[in-house]
């Protein structure tokens, strides 16, 4: 077979390098994937009960760069939905990310948003050089708030204590002394109207695109010639690991369809100190699928299982480095994405990598 352009993965990652080049430069390309379905992680199915599900855990799409949100536009509508969380401390469920309401209703004050930042400012702790999650946390919000919110959800996420893990764990997590209780503030935010799938199933609906699933791409590779190869497999697994395996957190998602309209108050509530697990997702409230019946997701993190969040420390940062090393040494490979850059990115991210590794390195 021959091929100008292969690649391996059919996630956002390589569906947008796909659709780029069968659409703008009009020539054929081959995906091949391993699973039995297109879409990577942002996968979802509709199960047995008629309820749409993400399989791969809850997507929330969120972005401030409007030119992913007009790129992924081209092929799904959006419901006008806006995450909310909250999370049970205590007895209380309470909003997240931190706002005047959940300092409020976890102590049981009545603070403005003046006095909120006070509150705050006169518990974070002075840390001269912020290296890990822990010390972020405790210089925004002292030790009370980490100990309630922080540190036993990032310990049941990752297995170990936040002193261990670098600063991008827990500084995703915005602090508001407002009352704004949306978990992301992005300009643009939604589900998909008919779900993942069907938006990646219009990215790949080119007569330029082929793909084939159920296969690994080192059973074939082989009989494919090809000018470029576009990987967005693990980077370790293309080497044959020869720096060693690097490692990934994985999640259990374990889903629950209930004989009731509603489930809980917001589409996700955290569980930071009781139970095994991480969360609770209730998928009809983010997809706003109507149905009298509901389908859960509880996510209990662990080691072994699909490879999802690459290990934020610096071990497995500098492991990574040699592979890097050989990447950047690669003529006719080009590697990206979450696993082949061992980086985790949100949705946006990895479609705007995608966009601009196109224009730099494809349609040049
Ligand atoms: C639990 C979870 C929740 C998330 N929630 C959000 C969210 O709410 N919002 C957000 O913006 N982002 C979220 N993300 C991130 C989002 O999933 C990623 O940004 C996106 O999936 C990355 O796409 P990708 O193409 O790089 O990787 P993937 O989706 O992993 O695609 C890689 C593909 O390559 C295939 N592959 C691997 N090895 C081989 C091989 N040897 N041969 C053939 N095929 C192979 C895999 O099967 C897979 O289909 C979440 C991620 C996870 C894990």
């Amino acid at each position: 077979m021959k091929f100008e352009y292969v690649i391996v993965g059919a996630g956002l990652a390589g569906l947008t390098m796909a659709e780029r080049i069968a659409n703008e430069l009009n020539k054929a390309v081959l995906i091949i994937e391993k699973r039995n379905h297109i879409g990577g992680n942002v996968f979802d199915s509709y199960n047995n009960d008629g309820i749409l599900i993400h399989n791969y855990g809850p997507h929330i799409f969120h972005t401030n760069d409007k030119e992913v949100y007009h790129y992924l536009s081209k092929f799904t509508k959006w419901n006008d939905f806006w995450h909310r969380v909250l999370t049970y401390v205590d007895g209380n469920l309470i909003p997240m990310p931190i706002t005047v309401e959940t300092v409020n209703k976890l102590y049981n004050l009545d603070l403005s948003s003046y006095e909120i930042e006070e509150f705050l400012e006169n518990r974070a702790i002075d840390i001269d050089e912020v290296k890990t999650s822990r010390d972020v946390a405790l210089s925004k919000v002292g030790h009370d708030l980490y100990e309630k919110i922080f540190k036993n959800y990032t310990i049941k996420q990752w297995g170990v204590d936040p002193m261990e893990l670098d600063t991008s764990v827990i500084s995703r997590i915005p602090i508001r002394a407002n009352r704004d209780t949306r978990y992301f503030n992005d300009k643009y935010q939604g589900m998909p109207t008919h779900g993942y799938t069907k938006m990646c199933e219009n990215m790949a609906n080119n007569k330029n695109i082929k793909i084939m699933l159920n296969t690994d791409y080192k059973e074939v590779i082989e009989h494919i010639s090809y000018k470029k190869l576009i990987y967005t497999g693990p980077a370790d697994y293309f080497y044959d690991y020869k720096h060693g395996k690097l490692a990934y957190r994985s999640i259990e998602f374990v889903n629950e369809t209930h004989n009731n309209e509603s489930y809980q108050e917001a589409p996700v509530v955290n569980y930071p100190n009781d139970y095994d697990y991480t969360r609770i997702t209730e998928f009809k409230k983010l997809t706003w699928q109507e149905h009298n019946k509901t389908t859960i997701c509880k996510e209990f993190p662990c080691d072994k299982g699909e490879p999802y969040y690459p290990f934020p420390t610096k071990e497995y940062k500098e492991q990574f480095a040699l592979y890097q090393n050989e990447i950047e040494q690669e003529k006719d490979v080009l590697f990206i994405g979450r696993l082949a850059e061992y980086r985790y990115y949100n949705m946006d991210g990895v479609i705007r990598r995608a966009l601009d590794m196109f224009n730099a390195e494809i349609n040049k």
